[in-house]
C-alpha cells in the first residue's frame, strides 16, 4: 500500500494494524544489534590462521634482515610497505605503516598539522581562528568527530552518486583559505556505499585551494571490499595528482580493520614526499616503532596483494547473503509504501537508509524500544544533524543471518509506523 497516494481511512487501519504488529514485536524482548560496521564472528574466524603464522619456533626476521621482536623501522617493515604501496599507487618511501588503527592515523595526522604546519610558512592550524573542514554528508561519523575535537567548524558537502558535489567543493575550497581539509571515504563510502567517479576524482586532482595547506583526507578504508559480483573501480587519485602536479594534496589512509581483525590489524597511510617528511619526523617524537610482529604475521599471510583480493573473496561469501537480507526485506515490506528510497553498493559495510522526512529519530527510537539498536539518526551528518531527520545507517555484518532478519522486519514496521503517523498527523 502507498502511504502517500492513499486515502486517510485506509492510512488509518494500516496504523492501527502497524501499532498491533509493533507491540507484538516489542513483546518478544528482542536483543538485536544493526548499529556499527564490525564483522561477524564467521568473518572473524575467516583469518584465525593468522594467529598460526608465528609462534615460538619461527623466525622473526624480514626480508631485508630486520629483527621483528626489536624496536627498529619506524615506518613499518618491507614487506608491509609493498603491498600498502600498490593500494595507494605510491612508492613504498611514502607510506608509513602504523598500529592497529588507520583512524588513529588521522586523529594523529590532524593533531600534528594543529601545532606543526604540513607547509613551511604556514600558520599551525590552531592559529586559524576560524578554521573549517568540509564534510560530505552523509559521511562517517568518527571523521567529524575529529574534526569537530580540534575545534574546526564542520562544513557539510552533499554527496551525490558520483561522491562529495563538486560544484560544491570546488566553489568553497578555491575562495576561503580557512578551510584546511575534506574528508573522504572515496570507495564504498561510509554510510552511502558509493565510489567517486572517475570525473570526481579528476576534480579532486585538480583542485586549486585557497589555502597552501588544504588537505584531502582520502580514507580508503573499503578500498578491497566487494560485496558482489559487480565491483566498482576507483581511479587512482595519487596518478591523477602526478598529472596535475598537485601530488602534496592527498593524505591517504586504509588498514586491514575489515579484512583480518579490527581489533588487531594492520594500518597505514601515505602521501607525497614533502606531506612524508612532516608526518614521519612528528612520528618519531611519537613512537619508536610499532608493532612489527603483527605486520610480519599479516605480510606472511597475504603475500601480497592478490593474498589479500583472495582473501576478501572468502568475506564477500558472507557478506553477500547479509546484504540480501537487507535489501530483501526493504524491497519486500518497504517499497510499495513510497515512503523510503536505500542504495544498493556493490561493497563496503553499509546500507543507507532515507525514511520518510521527519522520522529517522523517531525510527530509531522505535527500533530501540523493540530491542533492535541502529546507528543513531543524525549520526552521519556533521554535528548528528541530518537536516532532514530522514537518514539511518544499516550495518548487516555483525549479527548473525536469523537475527539479521529479524531486525530487518522490526525496522520496517517501525519505519512504516512512523511514517503513517507523519503522514496522518
Ligand atoms: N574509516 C572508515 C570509513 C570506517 O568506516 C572505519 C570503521 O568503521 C574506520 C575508518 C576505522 O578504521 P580503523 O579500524 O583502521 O581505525
Amino acid at each position: 500500500m502507498n502511504y502517500v497516494n492513499c486515502n486517510k481511512e485506509d492510512l488509518e487501519k494500516e496504523y492501527a494494524a502497524l501499532v498491533a504488529e509493533y507491540e507484538e514485536v516489542k513483546g518478544k524482548g528482542l536483543k538485536l544489534n544493526m548499529a556499527r560496521g564490525k564483522p561477524g564472528e564467521d568473518q572473524l574466524n575467516l583469518s584465525r590462521p593468522l594467529l598460526d603464522v608465528i609462534n615460538s619456533s619461527t623466525d622473526c626476521i624480514t626480508a631485508h634482515g630486520a629483527d621483528c621482536r626489536n624496536y627498529g623501522e619506524l615506518a613499518g617493515i618491507d614487506e608491509c610497505k609493498n603491498f600498502f604501496a600498490e593500494i595507494f599507487d605510491v612508492d613504498p618511501s611514502d607510506v608509513m605503516v602504523g598500529g592497529n588503527s588507520s583512524l588513529n592515523m588521522m586523529f594523529d595526522t590532524i593533531a600534528g598539522f594543529m601545532t606543526k604546519p604540513v607547509v613551511e610558512g604556514c600558520k599551525p592550524w590552531y592559529e586559524v581562528k576560524n578554521r573549517k573542514f568540509l564534510c560530505p554528508a552523509p559521511g562517517y561519523d568518527r571523521h567529524f568527530a575529529i574534526t569537530e575535537y580540534f575545534d574546526f567548524d564542520l562544513i557539510p558537502v552533499p554527496m551525490t552518486e558520483n561522491g562529495p558535489d563538486m560544484d560544491v567543493v570546488e566553489k568553497l575550497v578555491e575562495n576561503d583559505d580557512s578551510i584546511k581539509g575534506i574528508w573522504c571515504v572515496p570507495k564504498y563510502s561510509n554510510p552511502l556505499g558509493i565510489t567517486f567517479s572517475d570525473e570526481t576524482v579528476k576534480r579532486f586532482a585538480a583542485l586549486k585551494p585557497a589555502a597552501k595547506d588544504f588537505r584531502i583526507m582520502w580514507d580508503n578504508a573499503y578500498c578491497v571490499h566487494d560485496v558482489t559480483d559487480t565491483p566498482d573501480e576507483l581511479l587512482s587519485l595519487m596518478a591523477e595528482c602526478r598529472k596535475t602536479g598537485n601530488v602534496d594534496l592527498p593524505i591517504m589512509f586504509t588498514s586491514t580493520s575489515k579484512i583480518t581483525f579490527p581489533g588487531s590489524g594492520v594500518a597505514a597511510m601515505a602521501a607525497s614526499d614533502n606531506n612524508m617528511k612532516v608526518i614521519k619526523n612528528r612520528y618519531q617524537y611519537q613512537v619508536i616503532s610499532y608493532d612489527k610482529m603483527n605486520m610480519l604475521r599479516h605480510a606472511r599471510f597475504f603475500g601480497d596483494l592478490n593474498g589479500v583480493k583472495e582473501h576478501m573473496k572468502l568475506h564477500k561469501a558472507v557478506l553477500k547473503p547479509k546484504f540480501e537480507i537487507v535489501l530483501n526485506a526493504l524491497e519486500s515490506q518497504l517499497k510499495e509504501t513510497g515512503t523510503a528510497d536505500w542504495t544498493n553498493p556493490n561493497g563496503g559495510y553499509f546500507v543507507s537508509v532515507d525514511v520518510l522526512e521527519g522520522t529517522a529519530k523517531e525510527v530509531v527510537r522505535l527500533c530501540k524500544e523493540a530491542g533492535v539498536v541502529l546507528t543513531g539518526a543524525g549520526a552521519t551528518y556533521p554535528y548528528g544533524k541530518d537536516p532532514k531527520d530522514s537518514n539511518i545507517r544499516i550495518a548487516p555484518s555483525f549479527p548473525p543471518n536469523d537475527e539479521l532478519k529479524e531486525a530487518m522486519d522490526v525496522f520496517c514496521i517501525c519505519a512504516k509506523l512512523a511514517a503513517c503517523a507523519k503522514i496522518l498527523n
